[in-house]
């Protein structure tokens, strides 16, 4: 017998979402920058919000916000929108797109929010899978195409494995489904700039790529994530969009947030350092499998069981995350600061070696 009011059918099957973040020394699961904002990012924004009239309604329309993405960009300002994460703007492209009757295809291992929102609005999933190498060629775009999906979701660089996929795949992809929408989802495309999918909108109508405030600009708490997409998928995304769904406080930290974009940028390099450190570093230990990254984080299976290993690295302070149950024995770690990454790779071998 169940008390008080039924949930529509399903709804009770899902898990509510949550990512317990343990407090401990070295933080290397969520790839998240490890480098805050420079103070005077932090000074001009507490001005800025000083300012702000908080008793009116924000700008519905983001003005400011848009047009400062559009210019940072280089993305006409139509097929701009920003959204409370690139998470809500997945969600408003799945109202928009999906829904009951509809269906979006994604290639597993993937995302695991590609998949959840897509069940929360309703939209039916097919799952395809990527190849051993984790690269979309010829015989994915063939099944993907077979499939007829009114979504697909190519995530690049893909979380968890860290491979950006190719330009030619997404484009075939575009083509042969024109009446499909190809999302794109570049949380980490700062990383792997010359991969990014932005160049075949103008070609390609029904590409549209989100971006994210989360990673590599170092501001995950503000809860900002871009669309960059033809004027026509912004105005289908204003139909579902909730009214002032980015409050002013969040519109002005993203205006503030990108006249830092400069510093933002500098720290791609030294985590890209880190990035390679851990990969070299890990190819040196024995019976290791290394995925090849162009984000932030590698995606590694350790010759032992990965449970273990995760707990032996937990037990000596520091924090990756277990995929085992999205890639067979995997744990991925993000980049961190030079302290941090040695801090895993004395960790690691250490585990390894007990
Ligand atoms: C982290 C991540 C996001 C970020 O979501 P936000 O809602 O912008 O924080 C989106 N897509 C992928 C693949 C990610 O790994």
């Amino acid at each position: 017998m169940s008390v008080g009011a039924d949930p529509r059918p399903g709804l009770r099957d899902i898990e509510a979402y949550d990512s317990p973040q343990l407090d401990v020394a070295v933080r290397l699961n969520t790839n998240e920058c490890p480098h805050p904002l420079p103070e005077d990012f932090t000074d001009e924004l507490a001005a800025a919000i000083h300012d702000l009239p908080l008793h009116r309604y924000p700008d519905g329309q983001m003005r400011r916000l848009l047009a400062d993405l559009a210019a940072a960009s280089m993305h006409p300002v139509e097929g701009v929108w920003a959204a409370n994460g690139s998470n809500e703007i997945l969600t408003e492209l799945l109202q928009a797109y999906g829904g009951p009757g509809r269906r979006a295809a994604l290639f597993e291992p993937t995302y695991l929010l590609h998949s959840r929102l897509a069940r929360l609005t309703h939209t039916e999933v097919e799952h395809l899978a990527l190849p051993r190498n984790f690269v979309l060629g010829d015989a994915e775009v063939g099944a993907v195409v077979a499939a007829s999906p009114d979504i697909v979701f190519v995530c690049s660089p893909n979380n968890p494995t860290g491979n950006a996929q190719p330009l030619s795949a997404i484009v075939a992809i575009a083509k042969a489904l024109p009446n499909a929408l190809v999302i794109v989802d570049e949380a980490y495309g700062e990383f792997a700039p010359a991969a990014s999918a932005q160049a075949l909108i103008a070609t390609n109508p029904n590409i549209a790529i989100t971006r994210t405030f989360s990673k590599a600009f170092a501001l995950a708490g503000a809860r900002i994530g871009y669309l960059l997409a033809a004027p026509e998928v912004v105005a289908d995304v204003q139909r579902v969009r909730l009214p002032y769904h980015l409050s002013a406080l969040t519109q002005t930290a993203g205006i503030v947030a990108l006249r830092h974009r400069e510093e933002a940028s500098a720290l791609l390099g030294a985590i890209r350092v880190q990035r390679d450190r851990i990969s070299r570093e890990l190819r040196t230990l024995p019976r290791v499998t290394v995925y090849p990254s162009d984000a932030n984080f590698v995606l590694f299976v350790p010759p032992v069981d990965a449970g273990a290993v995760w707990k032996g690295l937990l037990d000596r302070g520091v924090l990756v995350r277990d995929l085992s149950t999205v890639v067979p024995n995997a744990l991925r770690v993000t980049a961190g600061t030079e302290p941090e990454t040695d801090s895993f790779l004395i960790a690691i071998k250490e585990v390894l070696a007990a």
